[in-house]
């Protein structure tokens, strides 16, 4: 029996049409049906709406209202695909593998550096790529781009034009197209530890911050005076943070000790943390800050505002931070 598929779509670049002010996502699913239907295979698919939007107009909401979506429906489909803009992807694809912890299906992002449109454009490799991912029977939340398949929480949007726009960081592709086939790794997809209950609670009160020289101590107060609960800060290194000239781990530690939670992770895209090297970083774990280890930005930031949204004891949030959950990150000893 053919697999049943279903395809949400949200908009981005694969959904555009160009208009007065520049490109917008103007076609709706049943516009790209044709397309779709040329890529499906022998899957049975069906398609809808969820919106229409650029990715930079996707907000945590949008994260929340698309998890519980693929929630009610996840029992009518053997897979699921979403089309989402490039820019916001990896945001979504992260916050989606914490809400959706579990799931029992194969749950694919994609999207396009080229609209669907456009006869030379990826879109519909892309989407190929995608759907097939979609009726593997291998559950959790993937990231389909370029003939390659990556976990939802390590997938990271790492060049602006060209058609490999996504990396996995850290960790291997789950999966690779080549005059092979598609070749899937399945040692390196994540287990399913527990039975699915969807958890799309979030707090937008977390901040994402890059340290540099010359950063004024007073804007990482002023996080605290306006009610923020989490920081996520990109220290330099493995993870070394200012304490001398400007005492930034004295500023971070009046937050932690205010009922902050502080992760530090690192401006380095490839390898990650290692504070308790340097003093720089050790001293940045001692007054209670967590450590990113290898995590893409957008899982660390979304990890945050995805555990805020179930505590907000800071013991707890240290130990669901600590903690890998769905392949985001490895902890290095
Ligand atoms: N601006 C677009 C978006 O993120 C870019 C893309 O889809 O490639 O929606």
């Amino acid at each position: 029996m053919s697999k049943r598929i279903l395809i949400i779509n949200t908009g981005g670049t694969l959904s555009s049409v160009m208009k007065k002010n520049g490109l917008i996502p103007g076609l709706s699913i049943y516009d790209m049906q044709k397309e779709l239907k040329m890529v499906s295979g022998d899957t049975d698919i069906e398609i809808e709406d969820f919106c229409s939007l650029d990715s930079a107009n996707i907000f945590p909401d949008d994260w929340s209202a698309l998890a519980q979506r693929i929630s009610e429906c996840r029992n009518d489909y053997d897979g699921i695909v979403v089309i989402h803009g490039t820019d916001t992807l990896a945001y979504t694809s992260s916050m989606l593998s914490f809400m959706l912890r579990n799931i029992a299906i194969p749950v694919v992002i994609t999207g396009s550096q080229l609209s669907i449109t456009n006869p030379v454009a990826d879109a519909m490799e892309n989407c190929r790529c995608a759907i097939h991912m979609a009726a593997s029977n291998i559950p959790g939340v993937f990231v389909a781009f370029n003939r390659k398949v990556m976990l939802g929480c390590r997938a990271s949007k790492v060049r602006s034009l060209s058609f490999d726009a996504f990396e996995s960081i850290n960790y291997p592709n789950i999966a690779t197209i080549s005059s092979l086939g598609m070749k899937i790794d399945t040692s390196v997809v994540p287990e399913r530890t527990g039975i699915f209950t969807l958890s799309n609670k979030y707090s937008d009160k977390v901040c994402m911050v890059k340290m540099f020289p010359g950063m004024h101590r007073s804007f990482i107060e002023s996080i605290a005076d306006q009610g923020y609960k989490g920081l996520y800060i990109e220290g330099y290194g493995i993870g070394g943070m200012p304490f001398l000239k400007h005492d930034f781990i004295g500023t971070l530690d009046k937050l932690i000790s205010g009922g902050m939670a502080v992760v530090v992770g690192t401006q380095c895209r490839y390898e990650g943390t290692k504070m308790d090297v340097y003093e720089t970083g050790k001293r940045t774990l001692d007054i209670g800050a967590m450590e990113a280890h290898d995590m893409t930005a957008e899982a660390a930031l979304t990890k945050l505002m995805w555990i805020l949204g179930i505590t907000d004891n800071l013991s707890e949030i240290r130990d669901y931070y600590s903690i890998n959950m769905i392949g985001e990150m490895t902890v290095r000893k």
